[in-house]
């Protein structure tokens, strides 16, 4: 690699992001240059272990040969078609991705975001199609402290009062129930009910795992009264947690998943709505679309992530370095941590509010060349890409041992 010629050094980056740059973010002060598999380097050179994985998106590390083999291939080729025309990579990608995933038919979106919103869309459509709710009455019930976007439908459901304030008017057809409560879910879902949306693990409010039998609850509970399990993967899924879903851990197979981040493999943003046949068959030519949704480009890169994880590495070193995670952080239990919560290469750690804010903790890591980042007050959230090797992962215990020392 070339280096680019440099005019401005990282703080002066920064001043210069301050006047043009929307404030809806507030990154660590890190300015990364260049990386390469779990590592990041700044524009000095400083280099710094990523033990975020751009929150999942980069589940394969930083520029997996195999994936930009596969972006370079195709870029030489053909890059964009629109739906209006069929081109080459989708039908390939489309049955790939619905076999790694036990099902049978995806609708290929770009962002996170879109594919929920278009759960949202086929779920009511299913509901009003199939299932015979009388028109605009369709309910769809969320459970409390979800993360699904940034969307106005989807802040609307949202229960962090930061995502909504300012936001209104909101889309009616939610309702909330608190997590890991299936008699709180029992009493909401009723005979307008078109899905229950949740998320099998909830990444952004900290890593919080259900407890045993909730998943397999929503199912029992779904099928029983008549309505689509949708599970948000978008975070929780492709490898992150040891398996290829997080809905795997109590063998539940959902009516309807969302994926999204790693699906692109860290270069081209790739989500999509996967299911079965009787639910995503509800959509006809004209209903619903994106121009960018299942371009060549992002259909050879979403194919070789799907490649990359038929063949189980991924989850098996998932699952194998979770043992490490959990077994390092159970030692600092009483050391700075008050708690914490893992599965697979994934953890919320809670740190004691007296050693200081999770951001503080996160500046204090990033000094010790370790890129974390802080969810809610004093939680930290780890989660490396899945390529991180074992004495990375040591050296990444290390840091937070010494930073809370
Ligand atoms: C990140 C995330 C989304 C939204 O994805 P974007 O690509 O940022 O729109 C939705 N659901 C979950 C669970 C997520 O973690």
């Amino acid at each position: 690699m070339t280096a680019p010629v440099r005019t401005r050094g990282s703080a002066e980056l920064i001043r210069a992001e301050e006047p043009v740059l929307a404030h809806n973010y507030h990154p660590l002060p890190v300015v990364v240059a260049r990386a390469e598999g779990t590592w990041v380097e700044d524009v000095e050179g400083q280099r710094y272990l990523d033990m975020l994985a751009g929150y999942s998106a980069l589940n394969f590390g930083h520029r997996h040969p195999a994936l930009i083999e596969a972006a370079h291939r195709q870029l030489d080729r053909l890059t964009l078609t629109s739906r209006a025309f069929h081109n080459d990579r989708l039908a390939e990608f489309a049955e790939r991705l619905a076999a790694l995933t036990g099902t049978d038919m995806v609708l290929p979106m770009n962002t996170g975001a879109e594919a929920v919103e278009s759960g949202v869309k086929v779920a009511r459509k299913w509901a009003y199609d199939v299932k015979g709710v009388p028109a605009d009455r369709a309910t769809i019930v969320v459970a409390a402290d979800n993360f699904h976007g940034r969307t106005t439908t989807i802040v609307s459901f949202s229960t962090d009062e930061t995502a909504r304030r300012g936001f209104g008017p909101f889309t009616p057809g939610f309702r909330v129930v608190p997590y890991n409560d299936l008699a709180a879910l029992e009493a909401a879902v009723d005979e307008t009910t078109a899905a229950v949306l949740i998320e099998p693990v909830q990444g952004e409010a900290g890593v919080i795992i259900p407890d045993d039998g909730y998943l397999a609850g929503v199912r029992e509970l779904t099928s029983r009264k008549g309505c689509l399990f949708i599970a948000d993967e978008i975070q929780s899924g492709l490898g992150r947690t040891g398996r290829t879903l997080a809905v795997e851990h109590e063998s539940v197979v959902p009516d309807v998943l969302l994926l999204g981040k790693a699906l692109g493999g860290g270069i081209v943003p790739v989500s999509a709505v996967v299911g079965r046949r009787e639910v995503l068959g509800v959509l006809h030519p004209g209903e619903h679309g994106s121009t960018f949704g299942g371009n060549p480009l992002a259909a050879a890169v979403g194919t070789a992530v799907v490649e990359l994880l038929e063949t189980g590495e991924f989850q098996q070193r998932a699952a194998e370095l979770g043992v490490t995670l959990r077994e390092g952080l159970t030692r600092l239990v009483g050391k700075g941590v008050v708690g914490f919560r893992a599965r697979g290469l994934w953890a919320g750690v809670d740190i004691d509010p007296a050693i200081g804010t999770g951001r503080e903790i996160s500046e204090r890591l990033m000094r010790e060349g370790v890129l974390a980042k802080d969810t809610h007050g004093s939680t930290i959230r780890l989660a490396p890409p899945l390529t991180i090797t074992g004495d990375e992962l040591v050296g990444a215990l290390g840091a937070l041992e010494k930073v809370l020392g």
